[in-house]
């Protein structure tokens, strides 16, 4: 498990601590990463790229690409600010292209990238477009809602679960968020 906790100078994450209250499971994220596809990291590759322009216009670097049929129909990355929109993240603007290139408010054969745990409207979105398959980057203790702080993206109490894959290139993703982060203190 690869996480991102250091929004803020001296602000404390629990690391470990799930949604369900208890300790995760001990697993290596360097083994877990042993049976990741090489697709995946090409394409979270493409999403880190996307974070870094976040990143050098002033945003929280987050990243994000939708893939349909192995290609990319959806790109996004963090823009809030130059935007001036709370629900411009990365995933939001990824899902809104793919479904403007599908033509289609539901993307069943989607799978999203995005460098950080998707927050719980990012997971909501996810859950209401259908997308099958979330690959994401680094945890977000802060304010991750698929495995951190809630589990929306396959919980039982929905009627949509995505199949979930977490920590693919998650070192270069969390060293991102922690370089930002640092660089701005
Ligand atoms: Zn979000």
């Amino acid at each position: 498990m690869v996480t991102f906790s250091e929004y803020r100078a001296g602000e404390a994450a629990t690391e470990g601590e799930s949604a369900n209250g208890g300790p995760e499971p001990a697993k290596s994220g360097c083994c877990k990463l042993a049976g990741v596809p090489a697709i995946d990291e090409l394409f979270m590759r493409e999403a880190l790229e996307l974070a870094m322009q976040a990143a050098a216009a002033g945003e929280v670097p987050v990243g994000a690409v939708a893939v349909a049929e192995g290609a990319v129909v959806g790109r996004g990355f963090n823009s809030p600010i130059s935007l001036a929109d709370p629900t411009a993240h990365a995933e939001i603007l990824a899902l809104r292209e793919a479904s403007r290139a599908l033509a289609n408010y539901r993307l069943e054969a989607v799978t999203l990238y995005a460098t950080l745990e998707p927050c719980a409207m990012c997971a909501g979105a996810l859950v209401a477009a259908r997308v099958r398959r979330l690959v994401f980057g680094a945890r977000d203790l802060r304010f991750g809602a698929v495995r951190s702080k809630f589990r929306i993206a396959d919980s039982e109490l929905l009627n949509h679960r995505l199949e979930i894959v977490e920590g693919v290139l998650g070192a270069e993703c969390a060293e991102l968020m922690k370089s930002f982060f640092s660089a701005r203190r």
